[in-house]
């Protein structure tokens, strides 16, 4: 049997319910917030992701999906593809090749699947789905501005609200500038070089090539030297620490709680200043449920103008896993089961289901083959509400058998109040 990859996974029924439910309610929001949609390609050009990730993240350097494509002659050199990790950099790709600030387009998002070769863990997939947004522009247009960085967390904190999570934790961080961050990516090589051979082998490499990402670091028995590190807060200038309080302070002004958590230095190089997790305690051990930051220097780093933004990717696949208990209220069933009992009597309940789903009825229908225990059997298994009989005598009567499948209540209803009496419950 042909199985599913390992780390993919079917999304099926009733689940895909959910999914519909959470990417409605997102786009709800985001239209609230101005907030318009891109689709970027799924795979890009390797380049892209390694300028913009960075090379010495786990993503570029051992989680992408990545392959050279064949030209059409034999001769001709491949070019090196990847399936996109995440959607930022295709997002600011494309901001930059449509020239969308002439567009006056700066508030996008996204939905869609993302691609990382990661251990399969409850929570971890190999393709998984993200749900994104990115503020960017040019910096007369505000975009540096810490009003938009409290404006992205304070609409995560209501989109979060509105799919009724509760218990989220939003973790709050500067990582500063460039320059602050060389500064203090020098005071952390310092400090790792008598300790580093007592770390993990991941940790030993990243202390030479990018101290920073030994905060990354999951490894237990590392974790009391990286205690002892020194954190980029300390290495603030005067602007990033201005930036930062004010975020804070509107977000205080706002009634969106946070706390500040300075080891959080997130796992892709583009970000400066606000970075950013939310989790959620429900998750387990993968309980970030969303994550980003600022992102101002990475338009210039892919060839393009000076465009500071900042973003956010939701982890699609653990939101939907920390709504399940919601999940019994948004998977519909059918209002009405219709039952043809009878030869013949398809036709007249093909017009009835017409009928009643013009009125926005779920309405599933059976088949004249079925007995009457059949057909209530099935009705029950579908969870229909009410069972419809469409027999002979009904169809003479125009008027037809309606049963209350949970109160075994049966009431006769002309064709014409059919609708309203079965939108009643
Ligand atoms: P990142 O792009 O790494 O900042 O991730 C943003 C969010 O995507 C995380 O907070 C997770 O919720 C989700 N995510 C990242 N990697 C995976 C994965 N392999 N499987 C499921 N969700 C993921």
């Amino acid at each position: 049997m042909i199985k599913a990859v390992r780390g993919t996974r079917d999304l099926l029924p009733p689940d895909t319910a959910l999914w519909n439910f959470v990417e409605a309610a997102v786009r709800d929001v985001m239209r609230a917030y101005n907030f318009q949609e891109i689709r970027t390609p799924i795979f890009e050009e390797t380049q892209l992701f390694a300028r913009s990730v960075g090379e010495e993240t786990d993503i570029v350097s051992k989680e992408m999906y990545t392959w050279e494509d064949r030209g059409r002659a034999q001769s001709d050199k491949g070019q090196s593809l990847t399936l996109r990790p995440e959607n930022t950099a295709g997002v600011v790709r494309a901001y930059i090749e449509h020239k969308l600030w002439d567009l006056g387009l700066n508030k996008l998002y996204y939905i869609g699947p993302q691609f990382r070769r990661e251990r399969p863990q409850k929570g971890r997939y190999r393709q998984f789905y993200q749900i994104g947004a990115e503020v960017i522009g040019p910096p007369t247009a505000g975009s540096e501005s810490p009003a938009r960085d409290a404006e992205v967390l304070e609409m995560l904190a209501t989109l979060l609200d509105r799919l009724g999570i509760q218990n989220w934790t939003l973790e709050l961080n500067s990582v500063g500038c460039p320059a602050d961050r060389a500064r203090f990516n020098e005071a952390l090589r310092q400090a790792l070089e008598p300790v580093a051979a007592q770390m993990c082998v991941d940790c030993q490499r990243r202390a030479v090539t990018n101290p920073l990402r030994v905060f990354d670091c999951k490894v237990p028995e590392d974790q009391p030297i990286i205690e002892k590190l020194p954190r980029i807060s300390q290495f603030l200038d005067e602007g990033c620490r201005k930036h930062f309080e004010e975020v804070q302070a509107i977000l205080t002004s706002v009634g969106v709680p946070f706390i500040l958590n300075d080891r959080l230095v997130r796992g892709l190089d583009y970000y400066t200043r606000t970075a950013f997790e939310f989790t959620h305690g429900a998750l387990g051990a993968q309980n970030a449920i969303l994550g980003g930051g600022r992102y101002d220097g990475l338009s210039e780093s892919l060839g393009g103008p000076q465009a500071p933004g900042i973003g956010f990717a939701i982890g699609e696949d653990r939101l939907v896993m920390s709504l399940q208990q919601t999940a019994d209220a948004v998977i519909g069933k059918p209002n009405v089961y219709i039952a043809p009992l009878g030869p013949g009597m398809n036709r007249e309940a093909a017009r009835l289901a017409r009928e009643l789903r013009r009125h926005d009825l779920l309405v599933e229908l059976g088949d004249e083959s079925f007995r009457l225990k059949k057909s209530f059997e099935t009705a029950e298994k579908a969870g229909a509400l009410y069972a419809l009989i469409v027999g002979e005598n009904e169809v003479k009567a125009d008027a037809f058998a309606l049963k209350n499948l949970s109160t075994g209540e049966q009431v006769q209803v002309p064709r014409a109040e059919l609708a309203e009496r079965i939108r009643q419950d």
